[in-house]
């Protein structure tokens, strides 16, 4: 050992047991250290002299660019974010995506300088065939609301240059945090223009409430996915991850910004809950096989703080914290979830019978009690939850005879008034509702009983519109509450401040089109202290 280092501390693959193939240490730069006294076991041999890339145990040569699927951050704290990428030469190819079956080392690097003239942390990662060669690096060691840049390599082949940002220190003074809301990125049925231009945002983060792939094979002939049948294996999801992952606009928003992601029900099939499916002709047993394919390959194709999923039950609910100005709960709605009421063999759950009134869980006790705990405990000036189906209630049918799509919070009603109890706690300090699954924004008054107008508005609800997805009917004027929509594709900006939340509904004028226009469909702001939005523009 050459004298103090920098960044002594131990590095570890996220989630990653010290095993010989997930061998970790510091190379490089910071190679001085060694691979013997690596808490994790390193194995690999000290750097190339000169070459800035080091040989190592796992070296591959690959005759092809492994970089097609690009680069991404994530779950950024105030010392650490995931850095991801994923090695796949032919990335619709199936299988291992044209690598071979061994593991192979991806060096990676950060750097506070887009030319990486003044590297901060590096290391090796080793690259999983059992991962698809996923490879998920918590680089920490950071600072606290830090500018850096990443990239890997891989023998001769060298990834993208990515851009993250970490979080501020938990409590300390933040003035100021920007961040986008997406969801619903069906690939067949527009492009993904809304990421483009979510490049021209000044974002500290993205956050992606669900339907970031669709199992429905609907592909066009300019942008095809695989497989051309809904996925049931782990094959299958991997290969729909892939056709999504392999667009342009996607890939250069991702390198641009660290994303926060919670699944909904695309991500497995169309309006699960938990074990159950509509017009269910599975059984529980292949729906448990199908999440754990689902949510593993879900995890392979983003970045997330998340140990490896082995198995059909994947803790994804979680909360980031920003300073002292705003701490974003993300709520996993899908997973836990009691069969809606009055389900039938139709797909859509749109419906009402007297059993929606009955007893039945949404988040879960598990994931109530955290969510109680993690809103007690916040000392947050908002509080921001990130909620994949609507809670402010929408009536599809008239006000004399209400009907509801009954796998959001409309079939929950009893489970969706806890919830709700909970935002309306004195001690919990400006909660706003960001939404999504929807296929329109919105702005909703969150009562305290959705289907009360007289009761008191706990919360302002922010829909963000989907990226590609189709548009559905819009709800009707039996929804008073329901104060503005947004028919049309695009994100939703939202930026918090310690007086005011002001967001944006960012609007493309022809999802059709790859080069389309984005325009500001209108501005709303929700002030300190009160609960309702007001327009401003
Ligand atoms: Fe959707
Ligand atoms: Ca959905």
């Amino acid at each position: 050992m050459a004298g103090p280092l920098p960044f002594t501390r131990r590095r570890l693959l996220v989630g990653g047991a010290a095993t010989a193939a997930t061998a970790f240490t510091a190379v490089g730069g910071l190679a001085s250290c060694g691979g013997s006294s690596d808490e994790s076991g390193g194995d690999a041999s000290p750097g190339a002299a000169g070459s800035g890339v080091p040989t190592t145990r796992h070296a591959a040569r690959l005759r092809a660019d492994p970089f097609t699927l690009g680069v991404a951050s994530g779950d950024p704290l105030a010392d650490r974010v995931v850095l991801w990428t994923r090695l796949a030469p032919m990335p619709l190819a199936g299988g291992l995506a044209g690598m071979p079956d061994d593991p192979v080392d991806v060096v990676w690097q950060v750097a506070t300088d887009q030319r990486f003239s003044r590297v901060v942390i590096e290391g090796v990662a080793v690259a999983d065939p059992a991962n698809v060669h996923a490879v998920h690096v918590d680089a920490d060691g950071l600072d606290p609301l830090g500018d850096y840049f990443y990239r890997f390599t891989v023998g001769e082949w060298r990834s993208p240059v990515g851009h993250t940002r970490t979080a501020a220190e938990p409590g300390s003074r933040l003035e100021q945090l920007r961040l986008a809301v997406l969801c619903c990125q069906l690939f067949g049925t527009g492009y993904y223009a809304a990421y483009r231009h979510l490049l021209d945002e000044d974002l500290d983060v993205v956050v992606h409430l669900g339907d970031y792939v669709y199992e429905q094979p609907i592909g066009n002939p300019d942008r095809p996915v695989v497989p051309e049948t809904v996925p049931v294996s782990l094959d299958d999801y991997r290969l729909r991850y892939a056709s999504y992952r392999v667009d342009a606009n996607l890939q250069t928003a991702h390198a641009r910004y660290p994303f926060l992601c919670m699944w909904d029900d695309h991500e497995v099939v169309n309006n699960y809950a938990a074990d159950t499916e509509p017009g269910d002709s599975d059984t529980t047993t292949s729906m448990r096989a199908r999440r754990a394919a689902a949510y593993r390959a879900y995890w392979e194709h983003l970045p997330l703080r998340l140990s490896p999923p082995d198995g059909p039950d994947v803790t994804l609910y979680r909360s980031a914290t920003f300073g002292d100005l705003a701490q974003l709960y993300l709520l996993d709605e899908r997973q836990y979830a009691d069969e809606p009421p009055c389900r039938d063999s139709s797909v859509s759950d749109l419906g009402n019978c007297p059993a929606r009134g009955s007893e039945r869980q949404y988040l879960g006790d598990d994931q109530d009690r955290w969510l109680a705990t993690a809103l007690g405990e916040s000392r947050a000036r908002w509080n921001l939850v990130g909620n994949p189906t609507v809670v402010a209630g929408v009536n599809m049918g008239s006000a004399s005879n209400p009907t509801y799509y009954l796998e959001t919070w409309d079939g929950y009603p009893a489970a969706r008034r806890r919830f709700l109890d909970r935002l309306a706690d004195d001690d919990v300090a400006n909660p706003v509702v960001l939404t999504g699954d929807w296929h329109e924004g919105m702005v909703n008054d969150v009562h305290l009983d959705p289907e009360d107008p007289g009761t008191a508005v706990v919360a302002t609800e922010l829909m963000a519109p989907a990226v590609s997805s189709p548009l559905y009917d819009a709800p009707g004027t039996a929804n008073p509450h329901i104060r503005h929509q947004v028919l049309r594709h695009g994100y939703l900006t939202v930026q918090v401040e310690p007086e005011r939340l002001t967001a944006r509904f960012r609007v493309l004028d022809d999802v059709g089109q790859a080069d389309a226009a984005i325009t500001t469909d209108s501005t709303w702001e929700i002030s300190d202290g009160n609960p309702r939005a007001t327009r401003r523009g």
